[in-house]
């Protein structure tokens, strides 16, 4: 049999690694090793399913070679319009100077002495009026503080707000595993503080609240004022934490955005609050709990505190973050700053971006970007878009996402569209190119 042949006629490894010559010097020799074992097992397979044409092995091997070199994680031009993009990491950073060597990140440089990390996230205090820690994500300050506040007790929650948060995490299932046992009250629809108080007994520790992040029920609906929740709270001396998702530390009510707003909920006198960093807090993945000083110097105490931490990166990126809110420099929240981009000034955007691709078949038209994130999933902000006449829209698209850096576009009923509110200016000679590309090609 023909294939009987070829497989005895494919080269030792010996064989492969001889030819290789140059790339055995840039790599550790077990890694062209595995290579090599791994391209001519692919290649007995094919020669055995019949397949007869075959690139050289020395060229797969030099090609898995480079792929090991490329970084996993790579630049993608979000021309989306879709601002926390879950897929895309969410909050966009920015170019960040990463402090690669060592840092004061437990260090007081004034004493010469031992400190703490929290520290590096003191402007939370100044910004909220009352401390805050951080955690790995909003899910993780859920998990510590029902084990903190709740474990070994019950918490009451409306059925309601028990909610999915994606990728089929539930919120639920976290919370039933920090020790807390979940006290449902009300409908789906209908929740009333009687419902509440009537759930509330001796082994009752807290009252959750939690934002509905990213759907809401509409019509017949209700659900307490959080006063109310607060006023119940305090009269049967059970504390009330909410959770509120995205965590919006900025009015964004004239960009469009009417989120809840942190601040708000704390004057409301909740204990507690938590919320995600790289929501419209605009940071890194981080969870911020806040609230009353002798709850977080609970919760700072828990040991899941110290399993749930941040590193040096995520203070030194929420820092930036916060320092930005505080002093108003958008530039250093970029995510706000996408936000707060008027349709008009991103007209101007893309008209001068279609200028320099004269014969892109293009134009621009009106249409809405989504702020995403499980954030006001009903109240995409206006803004515009140029829409590229193109036949082959999905092959287009894909194209897009295989250059690099990678562009995201976005179709809609059967048209290419670029969302300039999600594309940094620096990238815009990359779209550009891109854009030039798709110009000279049929598309
Ligand atoms: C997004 C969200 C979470 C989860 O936050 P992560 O930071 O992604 O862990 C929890 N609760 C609500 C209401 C949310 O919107």
């Amino acid at each position: 049999m023909a294939d009987r042949l070829e497989l005895a006629q494919l080269p030792a490894v010996h064989e492969v690694l001889d030819r290789l010559g140059e790339a055995l010097q840039r790599f550790p020799r077990a890694v062209v090793v595995a290579e090599v074992r791994s391209a001519l097992d692919r290649r007995r397979t094919e020669i055995r399913s019949g397949v007869s044409e075959f690139t050289p092995l020395e060229e797969v091997v030099t090609q898995a070679l480079s792929r090991l070199e490329e970084p996993s994680l790579r630049h993608t031009i979000n021309a989306s319009g879709v601002v926390l993009h879950t897929n895309l990491g969410r909050a966009p950073l920015g170019s960040l100077d990463v402090l690669g060597g060592y840092a004061n990140l437990e260090y007081d440089l004034a004493s010469g002495r031992r400190g703490k990390r929290d520290v590096h996230a003191a402007l939370l205090e100044r910004i909220l009026g009352c401390p805050g820690i951080v955690v790995n994500n909003n899910a993780a300050a859920i998990f510590l503080a029902l084990n903190e506040l709740a474990g070994g007790g019950e918490v009451v929650v409306s059925r309601g707000e028990l909610i999915e948060i994606g990728d089929g995490f539930r919120i639920p299932d976290i919370m039933a595993r920090s020790g807390a046992t979940l006290r449902e009250v009300g409908t789906t629809n209908r929740t009333r503080i009687d419902d509440y108080r009537a759930a509330i007994n001796e082994r009752t520790r807290l009252l959750l609240r939690v934002h509905p992040s990213n759907f809401r029920i509409q019509g017949f609906t209700a659900r307490p004022e959080l006063k109310e929740l607060v006023a119940l709270g305090r009269e049967r001396q059970v504390p009330v934490y909410e959770d509120l998702g995205s965590g919006c530390l900025a009015d964004l009510r004239p960009f469009g955005v009417d989120e809840p707003l942190v601040a708000d909920s704390l004057r409301a006198g909740v204990d507690l609050v938590s919320f995600s960093g790289d929501k419209l807090l605009g940071g890194p993945q981080a969870g911020i709990l806040a609230g009353n000083p002798e709850t977080v110097a609970r919760l700072r105490r828990n040991p899941l505190f110290r399993a749930l931490r941040v590193d040096k990166l995520t203070y030194q990126m929420l820092d930036r973050c916060l320092r930005g809110l505080l002093l108003e420099r958008w530039e250093l929240v970029p995510a706000l700053a996408m936000i707060r981009q008027s349709a008009e000034e991103i007209r101007a955007r893309a008209e001068a971006v279609l200028q320099r691709v004269p014969d892109l078949p293009a134009r621009i038209v009106s249409g809405r970007s989504v702020i995403g994130g499980g954030a006001t999933p009903e109240q995409p902000i206006p803004t515009s878009l140029i829409e590229v006449s193109c036949a082959k829209v999905t092959q287009t698209e894909r194209r897009l996402r295989m250059r690099n850096p990678a562009i995201l576009a976005r179709i809609e009923d059967g048209r290419l569209l670029f969302d300039l509110r999600t594309v940094f200016r620096e990238e815009e000679d990359s779209l550009v190119s891109a854009l030039q590309e798709i110009a000279t090609q049929a598309c």
